[in-house]
């Protein structure tokens, strides 16, 4: 019987949506190995983050909940995470692998003398037998690997698991008091960027730019309208957030981009660099306007647009308006 813990991810409050991913990695591992999952909250005013976590058949749910805990730090939540992962007795630790997880997670690992399985897209082996897969070389293989620790801490690619359905219940909730300490680091300020459309990684759509947008004027007279049509987020590709400023990197989609996998992914004068695929190509429908007919990008598009973009996205624009009414 093993006890897991899963780290929720938020931000002010709002719940990642793909923490209910790592809980159905948690569920996965209690039904293989037996036991259970209890869910971590961090934070500072995170009554209505635990909320939303009811339902989904937690344990329990420890909430830490402080000033000191305000605005992410890894240090402080190193230290918080280590204080649950004790209380919850969880031989596995869990969260999601995105910015947050990337961040955090290794540290949690040390703190614990875990292993880490970093980039977890699945279960493999047998019963209690563990085994996780994970990409390495941008996508380009998956290995297969097995924790030798007694504690596994895992991040998992929320893109590879669906999010865990509520199955009713409620589950009790403890508050934990940790001192979040001193630590080396200190909050100054945090920079977000301010936008009406979804956030890349949670998008449903997301439409992409690439270099063939000529500039970074070019490439929001393009993408602006066509992400409004959609209702999508706007990615781009490294080429473009590092030759153009008016595209900011946190928007770069690939192996040391976001890895995104929405129900629509379109893009837009992308040539398809195995580095951009590699956090991209596990979108459910991939929509490839190109005007080289051997651009790399057609081999993964279930649908492809041999033409140039400028001549062919405002009748394109136009025609989704039109179907979406
Ligand atoms: C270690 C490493 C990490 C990397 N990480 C990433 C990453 O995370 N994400 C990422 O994206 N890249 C990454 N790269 C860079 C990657 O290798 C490519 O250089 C980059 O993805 C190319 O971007 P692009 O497709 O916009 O540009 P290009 O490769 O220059 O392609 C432009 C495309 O636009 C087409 N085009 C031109 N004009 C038009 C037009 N008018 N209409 C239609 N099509 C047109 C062209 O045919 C071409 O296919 C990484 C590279 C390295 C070495």
């Amino acid at each position: 019987m093993a006890k897991i813990l899963v780290i929720a991810e938020q931000v002010d409050g709002a719940l990642k949506k793909g923490t209910l991913s790592a809980i159905n990695l948690a569920q996965q591992i209690a039904a293989r190995v037996g036991g259970g999952f209890d869910v971590g909250v961090i934070g500072s005013g995170v009554d209505g983050v635990v909320s939303g976590l009811q339902g989904f058949g937690a344990g329990a749910i420890y909430k830490v909940d402080g000033g000191g805990f305000a605005h992410y730090l890894a240090e402080p939540y190193t230290v918080a995470v280590k204080a649950l992962a004790e209380k919850s007795g969880a031989s596995f630790v869990i969260s999601t692998a995105g910015t947050f997880g990337k961040d955090l997670l290794p540290r949690v690992a040390a703190a614990l003398g875990a292993g880490m399985v970093a980039d977890c897209t699945a279960l493999a082996g047998d019963g209690a037998d563990l085994l996780y897969k994970r990409p390495m070389y941008a996508g380009n293989v998956i290995a297969t690997v097995r924790a030798k620790t007694p504690k596994v801490v895992i991040s998992v690619r929320t893109a590879e698991f669906d999010a865990a359905s509520p199955s009713g219940g409620q589950s009790p909730v403890e508050t934990v008091s940790v001192e979040a300490g001193g630590g080396g680091a200190r909050f100054v300020s945090f920079d977000g960027t301010e936008s009406e459309r979804p956030e890349l990684t949670e998008a449903d759509i997301v439409v992409s730019g690439g270099r063939g947008l000529k500039d970074g004027k070019t490439f929001w007279e393009v993408m602006n309208p066509l992400a409004d049509a959609l209702g999508a987020a706007i990615g781009a590709t490294r080429a473009v957030v590092d030759s153009w400023e008016e595209v900011p990197n946190d928007m770069q989609v690939g192996q040391t981009g976001k890895v995104v996998a929405p129900k629509l992914y379109v893009a837009v004068a992308i040539s398809g660099a195995i580095q951009h695929l590699a956090g991209m190509k596990n979108s459910k429908t991939i929509v490839a306007i190109n005007k080289d007919p051997d651009a790399p990008i057609f081999q993964i598009a279930d649908y492809g647009l041999v033409a140039d973009a400028f001549a062919v996205l405002p009748e394109f624009i136009q025609k989704v308006k039109a179907a979406r009414g």
